[in-house]
């Protein structure tokens, strides 16, 4: 099974992945969490990519496009995997395509997070993220039991650089303006499924779940 998930930054695809790759044994390939690792170990992917992360803007396509490239390949995603984050413009979902045709595969299906850009915005200003193992929390509405320690593994809780306020309303506008477009690459092959992604943990996932359905 091949699919990925798609939405808005603060549409709880971080939260619901984890879930997924539990449930369906498939590896998550987020390319938000690769950037963040590579600009951790300071490789030369990692340089390049901060400048734009820091700014709340895209990281150019071919260097995406190369990550995901050789990610795809690696053993553990021979029975499928699920990507998050990816494909974010229209020449990195016409690349996927070109890169799984090559292989004999096929993306099934792309699920797309609905949340009003409102909610987006109080989400994403409390967003609190352990940066050890990106377990999501909230300053209002979930905090950790500990102030500033992740209730799952004990790591710090950190607000990201790019969920600070200036930053986060220049990432919806990325995804307006370049990201918004591939959902309806997608939605014209008959491969998007639309998701109600406000309402409980448990409730989202169970609507992804459905949709996925006919992915497998
Ligand atoms: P995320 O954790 O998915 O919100 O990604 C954080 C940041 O990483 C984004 O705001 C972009 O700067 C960069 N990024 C992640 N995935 C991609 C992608 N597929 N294409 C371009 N930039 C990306």
């Amino acid at each position: 099974m091949i699919f990925a998930l798609f939405g808005p930054p603060g549409s709880g695809k971080g939260t619901q992945a984890k879930v997924l790759v539990e449930k369906l044994g498939i590896p998550q390939l987020s390319t938000g969490d690769m950037l963040r690792e590579a600009i951790k170990q300071g490789t030369p992917l990692g340089t390049q990519a901060k400048e734009f992360m820091n700014k709340g803007q895209l990281v150019p396509d071919s260097l995406m496009v190369g990550l995901i490239e050789s990610r795809i390949k690696a053993p553990d995603c021979a029975k499928g995997f699920m990507l998050d984050g990816f494909p974010r413009t229209v020449a990195q979902a016409e690349a996927l395509d070109q890169m799984l045709k090559v292989q004999g595969l096929s993306l099934g299906a792309v699920v797309s997070f609905v949340v009003d850009r409102q909610e987006l915005i109080g989400r994403l200003s409390g967003r609190l993220v352990c940066s050890q193992c990106g377990t999501s929390y909230h300053e209002q509405t979930k905090p950790p039991h500990k102030a500033g320690i992740c209730d799952v593994c004990g790591g710090p809780v950190i607000k990201r650089e790019d969920d600070k306020p200036a930053v986060v309303a220049t990432r919806l506008e990325t995804f307006l303006a370049s990201t918004k477009p591939v959902e309806d690459f997608y939605r014209a092959q008959g491969r998007l499924k639309e998701v109600n992604a406000v309402g409980s943990e448990k409730e989202i996932f169970q609507r992804i779940v459905t949709a996925i359905g006919g992915a497998r």
